[in-house]
């Protein structure tokens, strides 16, 4: 069930090219329990293997072997009532996070959806792993930031949710860069 649920997700967010074959990671939290996906694993064929089961506050000997990104995914449960994780990069939302302090969707799904998504990292060298409890901060009160040259995190209850706010931001970041394109104003 658990792995149906990131083999879904992982499938669909490489298909769409919002990871590149072994970049992006999923958790999901179960108490004080954490699954995320293998360091360096493939989203887009994601077998049972691939989800590695560790402590939310304490490192066992799966701990090595869990994404780059665990630090991040970790303060985010800390902080938040999230239940589950994506994080990828998706490029429209990457191009715009070079210039953007945030990014306020124009269509009005979007609008509805994310209001304003934060862009976190200006002015700073950004690395995997980094930013853990800056981001997880601002996603006390967002369902999906950017960091700034890198990808974005989103939350949700489940990783279906996570997955949707992800493909809502780069949608929007989609339309926005093509209004930019044709000089048009967005609001
Ligand atoms: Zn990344």
């Amino acid at each position: 069930m658990l792995t149906a649920q990131f083999q879904s997700v992982g499938r669909d967010l490489c298909a769409r090219g919002l990871v590149s074959s072994h970049s992006g990671n999923l958790s999901v939290r179960i108490g004080e329990r954490l699954f995320i996906t293998h360091r360096n694993s493939m989203l887009g064929a994601l077998e049972e293997h691939d989800l590695i089961e560790t402590g939310l506050n304490k490192n066992d000997r799966s701990t090595p072997l869990a994404s780059t990104e665990l630090d991040v995914h970790r303060a985010i449960y800390r902080k938040t009532s999230a239940l589950a994780i994506v994080h990828a990069h998706p490029v429209y939302a990457v191009a715009l996070s070079f210039t953007e302090r945030d990014i306020s969707p124009s269509d009005v799904e979007g609008k509805l959806l994310l209001p304003k998504v934060p862009v976190l990292g200006h002015g700073t060298a950004v690395k995997p792993g980094g930013f853990a409890e800056e981001i997880a901060e601002a996603l006390k009160g967002n369902k999906v930031v950017l960091v700034r040259g890198h990808g974005s995190f989103a939350v949700g209850q489940l990783l279906e949710d996570a997955y949707h706010y992800t493909t809502a931001l780069e949608e929007s970041s989609r339309l926005l860069y093509l209004l930019k394109a044709l000089r048009v104003e967005a609001h």
